[in-house]
């Protein structure tokens, strides 16, 4: 096992990755900015090591001055979080080079899964089932409209670059097409440098289920059950549970086995998320793989009693998984609430200040807080607005959720504006205590919630 590792993030999810280091007796190296220098990752970790300014470009995302960093600490393994480098081919490269071992996978795993098409591509093969759609090379206008023609209407454009909900267009009608694509076309180019498209089958009331994989680097592979992300805003994700409700055994066998799949395809080491849509119907089509620990996985650790980041670090130093499928199981269930700094009430505008007072519910066995901030902290424009993830479980669904509407009723924050009320009213709607639940179930009960 590692003695030392270096945690190339900040916030919640450093914190998050120190805590479990620690209680394996790893020391660790925070890296920070200028708006980070007294921030809590920063006090947790045994060393620090200043990056640059507050801007991401000029700290966070300078892949040369972690490793420098790393080197000069003495670690041999960096934990890249999510967001900032953890999808960065060039970073992993970068670490292979250098010696020190990147925690997530090989560098072509990132690499395929990188371009949507091209893991379309590559999921196609493999026989994992995709939502129909387009992904060929040839994108003139022609060849992509005939596409949507021939599928029927509704379709989604998406930007294969694309990420993060950005680059995605509905198109309702065949004579909407071609303007459409335009737009659609222009916000890539500008976000992602990258106009390619693809072209998917709209569904019109799909969930977002999701399944934790694991996988070693002696052939061994895992999975850790699913997460219902179906709650979202602009195709953001807001409230996550596991297990996703309703789910039927079968239905969770085939669902896992055809993300190990995915898995396989690429070759994949560490953890990682296969992204799925649930129809209606109980079809269900692959639409990416996220090639690290995302933001929900403390949902998943409530309900299969597991450290998702230990077992990155294990696999990571070249151990075999913690545990077989059979010796995993889920029990009772969990959610999470993404608490962060904006406006539901103004188009959900983030908002910035100082956290003047902060208090946050108790944590127990059914309340988790995961947190990268204290009071008196800044909520700064520089980074994701993420005061924290209040996680909870208990031995049901319903039990769960009155969990998560308490521990929502009783979080306290001044000096900076919050969902907290926004999310209080979705926890208690009465579709959602039902699981009455789809991507455009906030649309829907807007009444209700706002
Ligand atoms: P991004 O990488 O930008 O997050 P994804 O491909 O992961 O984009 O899709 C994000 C969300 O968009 C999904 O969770 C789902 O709500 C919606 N979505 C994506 N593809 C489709 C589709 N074909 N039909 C309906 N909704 C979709």
């Amino acid at each position: 096992m590692f003695t030392k590792i270096l945690i190339a993030n900040r916030g919640e999810i450093a914190c998050r990755v120190i805590k479990t280091a620690r209680q394996m007796g790893i020391l660790t190296v925070a890296v920070y900015s200028d708006a980070d220098a007294d921030s809590l990752h920063v006090n947790m970790a045994d060393e620090a090591i200043y990056l640059g300014p507050s801007p991401s470009r000029e700290s966070y995302l300078l892949g040369e001055k972690v490793i420098e960093a790393a080197k000069r600490t003495g670690a041999q393994a960096i934990h890249p979080g999510y967001g900032f480098l953890s999808e960065n081919a060039e970073f992993c490269r970068l670490c292979e080079k250098e010696n020190i071992i990147f925690i997530g996978p090989p560098v072509g795993a990132i690499e395929a899964m990188g371009s949507k098409s091209a893991a379309k591509n590559i999921m196609e093969k493999a026989k994992v089932p995709l939502v129909p759609g387009y992904h060929g090379d040839d994108q003139s206008t022609e060849v992509l409209k005939k596409a949507a023609d021939d599928m029927g209407y509704p379709v989604l454009l998406k930007a294969t670059a694309g990420g993060g909900g950005k680059g995605m267009r509905q198109v309702w009608s065949s004579e909407e097409f071609n303007e459409g694509l335009a737009a659609a076309k222009r916000e890539a180019k500008s976000s992602f440098g990258d106009d390619t498209m693809l072209v998917e089958k709209y569904l019109t009331q799909p969930r977002h289920v999701e399944i934790q994989v694991f996988c070693d680097n002696h052939g061994n592979a895992v999975y850790l059950f699913e997460r219902d992300c179906s709650v979202q805003r602009r195709h953001q994700k807001v409230i996550e549970e596991a297990p996703a409700p309703g789910m039927s055994e079968d239905l969770r066998a085939a669902m896992g086995e055809s993300a190990i799949k995915s898995a396989q395809a690429i070759g994949y080491q560490g953890a990682g998320t296969v992204e799925f849509l649930l129809d209606v119907d109980g079809s269900f089509y692959f639409m990416e793989m996220n090639t690290r620990l995302q933001v929900e996985h403390p949902v998943t650790e409530f309900i299969s009693g597991q450290d998702l980041v230990e077992w990155q670090l294990r696999v990571a130093a070249g151990e075999n998984l913690p545990k077989r499928q059979d010796e995993l199981g889920i029990k009772g269930h969990a959610f999470e609430a993404r608490i962060y700094a904006e406006d539901a009430n103004n188009d959900f505008l983030p908002a910035t200040g100082t956290l003047d007072f902060l208090q946050p519910p108790l944590e127990s066995e059914h309340v988790r807080i995961d947190t990268g901030v204290r009071q008196g902290d800044e909520v700064s424009v520089f980074y994701d607005p993420m005061i924290a993830k209040l996680i909870v479980w208990d031995e049901n669904r319903d039990k769960a959720l009155q969990r998560l509407a308490k521990a929502l009723a009783e979080y306290r924050i001044n000096g900076v504006v919050t969902n907290i009320d926004f999310l209080y009213n979705l926890a208690t709607c009465p579709a959602f205590v039902k699981a009455d639940l789809d991507t455009g179930f906030i649309d829907k009960h807007q009444a209700d919630i706002f």
